[in-house]
């Protein structure tokens, strides 16, 4: 058996990813690698050194980028020393602040350059990749990255799931806010329709889980990351799809319907 490099698990926001990436973490001795995760890495270096340093300081207006990095490094140098901070990882999550703290859209250049830090300090290999990537430019980078670095991309798996199904699945998922156990109004329900059967306390609607933003996320994967999937197929690399629905959803089941498409490829 080939050894496997690495794997993308790519599908729409609540398509029922990470049972999959659990699978394929166990069966193949790989590593989640998550944008989330990347992004509350650096963001949260920058954070630690508790600088107060704006990173609007260090914009430039004329250019529309921020200034040289070393010029930065040598702001941030001294914080870093004593939080006992590395000063790239602050860099790049001052970086990020820029853009994630005020809301704004984060360009694909600030995403890649924090995968491409997480990605070669993992050395590049063994990862199950995970909300990454999400364009057609970071797609391209990627795949230019593991040239240069001499690793490759393995498999991409799509968790397949229809629109209506995630939109009515995820607008009636209801979070207790204590433990952070998951419910469904129709399909899990909170005692009473509202309560955690733990802990008692009234569930909650996460902020993100509107009816609106749900269709937002899945437009902007029809839009975005589809192209990006399109992309990395193009380019020769094996690809399969699984259904996010299953009839008997049972870890076992899952293990299946994942395996029984990704062995034939990985072995
Ligand atoms: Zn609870």
């Amino acid at each position: 058996m080939a050894k496997v490099d690495n794997i993308v698990v790519t599908g729409k926001s609540g398509a029922g990813k990470q049972p999959r990436i659990d699978v394929l973490v166990d069966r193949y001795g790989l590593e989640q690698l998550s944008t989330g995760n990347i992004f509350r890495s650096y963001l949260g270096a920058f954070k630690k050194l508790d600088s107060g340093l704006a990173p609007e300081k260090f914009w430039d207006e004329a250019s529309g980028w921020f200034v040289d990095d070393s010029a930065i490094s040598a702001e941030l140098e001294p914080f870093c020393e004593k939080a006992g901070v590395p000063v790239d990882d602050a860099v790049l999550g001052l970086k990020a602040a820029r853009f994630v703290d005020a809301g704004l859209f984060v360009p694909d250049r600030i995403t890649n350059a924090l995968f491409e830090a997480a990605f070669r300090a993992k050395g590049g290999r063994g990862l199950v990749l995970d909300g990454y990537p999400r364009t057609a430019a970071q797609a391209e980078f990627l795949l230019q990255l593991t040239q240069d670095m001499g690793t490759k991309l393995d498999l991409v798996l799509l968790v397949d799931n229809e629109d209506d199904l995630i939109v009515q699945r995820t607008v009636g998922r209801r979070i207790c806010p204590k433990c952070g156990r998951v419910y469904h109004v129709e399909y899990k329900p909170p005692k009473d329709g509202k309560y955690c059967h733990d802990c008692g306390v009234e569930v909650i609607q996460r902020s993100d889980d509107t009816e609106e933003k749900i269709r937002t996320r899945l437009r902007e994967f029809a839009e975005k990351t589809a192209p990006a999937i399109e992309l990395l197929r193009k380019a020769g690399i094996p690809y399969v799809e699984v259904p996010g629905n299953l009839p008997v959803f049972t870890d076992e089941a899952v293990r299946e319907s994942v395996l029984g498409k990704v062995e034939p490829i990985l072995g």
